[in-house]
């Protein structure tokens, strides 16, 4: 892996003030791995004091919204975000996209308001099972790519892909490694056609039920370049093990 692997926990809506303990965990577990980049993206509520407790690793948001400002009632624009300590948001989460109805065309307009408010991305793409099923997997995430990332001068260079099959989030299956290979390679491909030889740089990142057991194989496969982690990320003690996994591949 030429980068280092970045290794990112969505916390989802998960965690209250009393879990910044786990927040400082991670970060002073991350200050003795530092081959791995490290990252935490907790509720809204808790950006400002996760940002305090945890001086090294990245802090983001899991969702914003695409204006600047104005009357949304109850969203949050990427400059609060940046405003209240974050480096990065996560957009078009298979969950936001289900359960907000966000299209790929709300996505991409998210992921370039976070670019203009001077935060990173990370855009997540991801098949169903039954476009799994239908042999569909690549072309599915291909067209969400199309749809969902940004382009202009610049942009590849803030933005982290990350491929997260909808049917492996929280459920323990994962795809095989060869099915990993290909859709990363697949993406990879994309990422070239989209954005050039800048292109070859984007992070891409795995999702779906990423453990401390099964981390060291996942991250040992060409073109992924770190983790997505959902329930895995939520103690730090087994997000540090998949941190520790991620440091020991970077050496290998
Ligand atoms: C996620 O929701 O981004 C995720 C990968 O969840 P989990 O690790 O729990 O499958």
């Amino acid at each position: 892996m030429s980068q280092r692997p970045y290794i990112v926990g969505n916390w989802k809506m998960h965690g209250t003030r009393a879990m910044l303990t786990e927040a400082r965990a991670i970060d002073r577990g991350a200050e003795r791995l530092l081959k791995a980049e490290v990252a935490i993206a907790p509720p809204t509520t808790l950006i400002h004091a996760a940002r305090r407790e945890a001086g090294l690793i990245g802090i983001g948001a899991q969702d914003c919204h695409a204006a600047e400002g104005g009357p949304h009632t109850g969203d949050i624009s990427a400059a609060m975000i940046r405003d209240a300590g974050a480096d990065f948001v996560i957009v078009g989460h298979s969950e936001r996209r289900q359960d907000h109805g966000e299209s790929n065309t709300d996505v991409r307009a998210k992921a370039a308001a976070a670019i203009a408010a001077g935060l990173t991305v990370i855009v997540c793409v991801g098949e169903t099972g039954a476009e799994r099923d239908a042999g569909q997997a690549e072309a599915v995430v291909g067209a969400q790519m199309e749809g969902s990332l940004p382009a202009g001068e610049g942009v590849a260079e803030r933005i982290t892909v990350a491929y997260e099959p909808v049917w492996a989030i929280g459920t323990g299956r994962v795809p095989s490694i060869d099915d990993i290979a290909a859709m990363h390679r697949s993406i990879r491909d994309k990422l070239v056609a989209l954005y050039g030889e800048a292109g070859a740089g984007v992070r891409i990142l795995y999702g779906g039920s990423v453990k401390p057991d099964n981390a060291a194989e996942i991250l040992s496969v060409k073109d992924v370049g770190g983790a997505l982690v959902g329930g895995a990320s939520l103690t730090a003690e087994s997000f540090l093990g998949i941190v520790v996994a991620a440091a020991e591949a970077a050496s290998t």
